[in-house]
């Protein structure tokens, strides 16, 4: 389980000072809503990012 999510997400609402500030998050397959295998790292996601206003 990750204890420290490193994130350079900037307008997320879990964000701040370079790190993840969400108790818990969700990485995908992009465009994929099941569990899926990706091929490198560009084909994964994270679902918990919400946009800042
Ligand atoms: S929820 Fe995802 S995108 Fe948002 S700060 Fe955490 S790791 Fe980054």
């Amino acid at each position: 389980m990750a204890t420290k999510v490193y994130c350079r997400v900037a307008n997320c609402v879990h964000w701040d000072s370079n790190k993840c500030t969400a108790q818990e998050i969700t990485i995908a397959v992009e465009g994929a809503p099941t569990n899926a295998s990706a091929v490198n790292d560009r084909q994964t996601e994270c679902e918990t990012f919400k946009k800042r206003d």
